[in-house]
């Protein structure tokens, strides 16, 4: 479409980009607000409201956060395939604004049956949502750009700066109403923050150009069963899954089962397009993301403490008090983003830098490095801990300094690990190369709810909690680090399957 023949909102840009790019910007940023928000939450409610355990609430914090990075895989196919991302984005943030709203219905706390199916349910609304929007909102950044456009990276980081201001106020609004007024009151912000995401979505429609549309939009709204149109079926189903998706969140070992069996689906498919299909090059390249793939869980599965144990452990174990104030464990969730917003800037730059000297690590010796430095975040946690005296709270700079760490060690990772999924796949295999990668994610969370369950499991049987809890860390803090260590070793190996220098002709 000629630009002259749109209306006069959608010509022109904001700071050299489409407009559109700051649509996308804020709605990601509201959405990611009510995640982060309730996500600050989420271990202390159980606790503290439904008076579960610590190893209950590990499993479900696990079961909750990988559910939510497996969905995204099917919502990415559906909007691919039949709804485009714009109408699935919003589908999406209509389910997560329920779910939130869900939230807020705090019943009679303990084992109050209603109060506890109203939380599954709620839970479910939350991921089949975010199934439906957090892939395909990515996917219309890209969108608004030309393939070869040099802004195309940019944009990206415009973006993920939009994913972690939600991710910083998040926590701060929605972690201190909700453990200072009231449970409902952080939900019920989280709930407001995806409204208002849907609101900036809506208005700014005319700002995406068109972009994220379905393919085949009659196919999509003709009739096909009785009144109802292909559209309409998967909204309906969509809505009926929350039931399925409810009964995972509480039964952890089916979500084990389904990860297990997603991941050597994946993993022959790929053995098999490798081995079966592609020139040696190719094959080498699949190996490459193979190794990178597998990886994944090992750094979230460490990170993902985050919301869990190290949540609890700040909530039971450090001084919080700032400028005499005792601040609620639940703020700090905002740590991580606040340092990706200061640290990101400098990591892109320090790349660049090296680049320009020929010491830019290669992409498995950054993930190499991005283990070590999960490993040592721990370590740090429990050096911390130690001098100031078990019997002592722990001072809270020690809990910046392991989040500190953990952020470095997510930018040689995260951002990292994307762009080298775009690159290693096959033109033909993105799609389901990023829904692996998200898949990986999600096997990491898992990994992640197991151990902060095992934390919760041993200190409820230690005389001494804080010294089983520290026991633990240090155990995977060194397990990072060796493996970190190891895949520095072997990253000249896995770089060399990269075949970067012939990336160009291809
Ligand atoms: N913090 C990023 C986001 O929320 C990445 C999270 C992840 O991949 N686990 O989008």
């Amino acid at each position: 479409m000629a630009s002259a023949a749109l209306p006069e909102a959608t010509r022109g840009t904001l700071l050299g980009h489409p407009k559109g790019l700051f649509i996308l910007f804020f709605a990601e940023m509201w959405e990611r607000f009510s995640f982060y928000g309730m996500r600050a939450l989420l271990v202390l409610y159980l606790t503290k409201h439904f008076l579960m355990s610590d190893e209950s609430s590990g499993m479900i914090y696990g079961a909750y956060t990988s559910l939510v990075y497996i969905t995204p895989v099917v919502g990415g196919y559906l909007a691919d395939h039949y709804l485009g991302q714009r109408k699935a984005v919003l589908f999406g943030g209509i389910l997560i604004a329920i779910g939130h709203l869900l939230l807020g219905f705090e019943g009679g706390g303990g084992q109050d049956a209603v109060a506890l199916n109203a939380f599954w349910t709620a839970l479910a609304f939350i991921i089949v949502g975010t199934g439906f929007l957090k892939a395909n909102i990515s996917a219309i950044v890209g969108q608004l750009y030309p393939r070869d456009d040099v802004r195309r990276d940019p944009a990206y980081t415009v973006f993920y700066m939009g994913i972690n201001l939600g991710g910083f106020l998040g926590p701060i609004a929605c972690g201190l109403l909700g453990e200072t007024v009231g449970w409902s009151y952080g939900f019920g912000a989280a709930a407001v923050g995806m409204l208002l995401g849907i609101i900036v979505f809506v208005i700014g429609k005319p700002l995406l150009l068109g972009k994220g549309e379905p393919a085949e939009p009659e196919k999509l709204s003709a009739p096909l069963f009785g009144p109802i149109s292909q559209e309409w079926l998967i909204y309906i189903l969509s809505v009926l899954s929350v039931l399925g998706i409810a009964w995972l969140v509480s039964h952890h070992d089916a979500v084990g089962v389904l990860l297990l069996a997603c991941g050597a689906v994946a993993t022959a498919y790929f053995l098999w397009e490798a081995f079966g299909r592609m020139e040696k090059i190719d094959r080498d390249r699949m190996l490459a993301a193979l190794f990178l793939l597998a990886l994944n869980p090992v750094f979230w599965g460490l990170f993902e403490q985050v919301g869990s144990s190290i949540n609890l452990f700040t909530d039971r174990h450090v001084d919080r008090h700032i400028l005499g104030w005792e601040v609620p464990a639940s703020m700090f969730q905002s740590v991580n983003s606040m340092f990706i917003i200061l640290f990101a800037p400098m990591f892109a730059a320090l790349w660049v830098w090296l680049g320009k000297r020929g010491a830019e690590p290669s992409t498995p010796a950054k993930f190499g490095l991005a283990l070590v430095q999960v490993g040592l975040g721990f370590l740090a946690l429990v050096w911390g801990a130690q001098w100031a005296g078990l019997e002592n709270a722990t001072p809270v700079v020690f809990i910046f300094l392991i989040y500190a760490l953990h952020t470095t060690g997510e930018l040689c990772l995260s951002p990292v690990g994307l762009s080298a999924m775009s690159k290693l796949a096959l033109p033909r295999m993105i799609s389901i190369m990023m829904g692996v990668w998200f898949l990986a994610t999600a096997a990491g969370d898992f990994i992640a709810g197991l151990i902060a369950a095992n934390i919760g499991a041993v200190s409820a049987k230690s005389a001494d909690p804080v010294l089983a809890t520290l026991e633990v860390y240090s155990a995977i803090g060194w397990f990072g680090i060796g493996v970190g260590v190891v895949v520095l070793l072997l990253a000249p190996f896995v770089k060399r399957l990269m075949h970067l220098d012939r990336l160009k002709d291809a």
